[in-house]
């Protein structure tokens, strides 16, 4: 996959009219955002656009549009008013249903060098996610050049972010935020410093077929926790109890476990395991566990979380590397008594100093939760964009940017 892509350092966009593909899907409670970290994290992309003289159109999705009832809650106006703030500059909002209307249409006619507006929510239109041609159109007849700097959605192809790129001439270049997603996740796995170790865990081996098949030829160890990882001890042969188990997977997870020994690649199961009678209800109610050997867990009981000496293999492994992936929680992590192989397995990257990269989701959660968030070198925005990356794909929002 080429993963040199054109930014914004490398375009010139005084006096031209800029289309910015932005994340701005930010929780909203009445009317109001609850969560603004994607509108400050989008502010040094538009900024710069404004300092090199260009007229920044702004846009993005903003949850789910089914019906035209879900439009007046899904509306992007709470996002000018608040971004005109931080900008210090006003952001001018042109509210078209169809979002490249006559508002939008005017609003673009009027910009001088360097002002910025907003189009309504993308999704307004449903051709959107369908990356239907006559949107993409018309979007593209806004603008001279196109930024992409929205991660979160690069694993789909829409009029907003692949679409659009077809119609437009000008360059087709990807914002900082775009550009840093895939210096760390593209160059982790294609380019690793090594050693490279990965770590998956979550729910379901199913989830993550491709990650783990792609992962293990990349990295030099691979470390399997949380749910997956009891497919992975029945198909060594292990009973697991009452523990989550993949039962159509136990094959694939054995061709895994030759994969590992063919590429002469450390596989990491867990050795000892925390158990519990039942899962957890609710999911966070106090509850009695039992340590046991991993090839020793009874079969009345179910493993939650990683034993003690699991969390000091993994942590061994993580001291030892020099780039570290990880995606999916250890164990349970949302019951506190079940949280402790998460919390190591953060703590043992926040204390390394290997390149580590946190794959969006319940890990990236776990980290900022813990305070290890500054500890990192890189959290991912994208959950569902970051596992496609680590799966080797092409992601469709990358591939539609310039190369260098
Ligand atoms: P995922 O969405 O695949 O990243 O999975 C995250 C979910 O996996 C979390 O909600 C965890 O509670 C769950 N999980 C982790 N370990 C286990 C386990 N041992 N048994 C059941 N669920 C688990």
């Amino acid at each position: 996959m080429g993963l040199n892509k054109k930014s914004v350092d490398d375009i010139n966009v005084k006096g031209l009219k800029v289309l910015c593909r932005c994340d701005f899907n930010v929780p909203l409670k009445d009317g109001k955002i609850t969560d603004e970290n994607r509108l400050v994290a989008a502010l040094p992309t538009i900024k710069k656009l404004i300092a090199d003289g260009g007229k920044v159109i702004l846009c993005s999705h903003l949850g789910k549009v089914k019906t035209d009832e879900d439009k007046p809650s899904k509306t992007l106006a709470p996002v000018a008013a608040r971004l005109s703030e931080l900008l210090g500059q006003e952001v001018k909002f042109a509210a078209d249903d169809n979002v490249v209307g006559p508002n939008a249409k005017a609003a673009v006619e009027a910009m001088k060098d360097g002002d910025v507006i907003l189009l309504q929510n993308t999704r307004y239109r449903k051709e959107e996610t369908k990356n239907g041609e006559e949107f993409s159109k018309e979007l593209a007849s806004l603008a001279d050049v196109f930024v992409n700097d929205a991660f979160g959605t690069a694993h789909r192809a829409h009029c907003s972010n692949v679409g659009v790129t077809q119609f437009l001439d000008g360059p087709h270049a990807v914002g900082y935020l775009m550009q840093k997603e895939i210096d760390f996740l593209g160059n982790a796995v294609e380019n690793p410093v090594r050693p490279f170790v990965a770590i998956l865990g979550g729910a379901k081996v199913a989830d993550k077929l491709n990650v783990i098949s792609n992962l293990l030829e990349k990295c030099d160890t691979l470390i399997i926790g949380g749910g997956m990882a009891y497919t992975f001890l029945k198909a060594k042969g292990y009973e697991i109890g009452t523990s989550l188990l993949d039962d159509t997977k136990i094959d694939y997870c054995k061709e895994m476990l030759e994969k590992a020994q063919k590429l002469g690649k450390e596989l990491l199961l867990p050795v000892d395991t925390v158990c519990t009678d039942s899962f957890p209800d609710p999911i966070d109610a106090e509850i009695a566990t039992v340590v046991v050997d991993s090839d020793k867990i009874p079969a009345d009981k179910m493993g939650m979380d990683i034993g003690p000496k699991t969390i000091e293999l993994y942590s061994d492994a993580v001291k030892n590397a020099k780039t570290v992936v990880w995606n999916g929680p250890m164990g349970v992590f949302e019951n506190p008594i079940l949280a402790a192989g998460t919390k190591a397995v953060a703590a043992a990257l926040a204390e390394t100093d290997a390149t580590t990269i946190i794959g969006g989701g319940d890990s990236a959660a776990a980290v900022n939760q813990l305070g290890y968030g500054d500890k990192m070198s890189h959290i991912s925005t994208g959950g569902g964009a970051s596992l496609e990356f680590l799966e080797g794909k092409e992601l469709p929002g990358v591939a539609a940017a310039d190369d260098k």
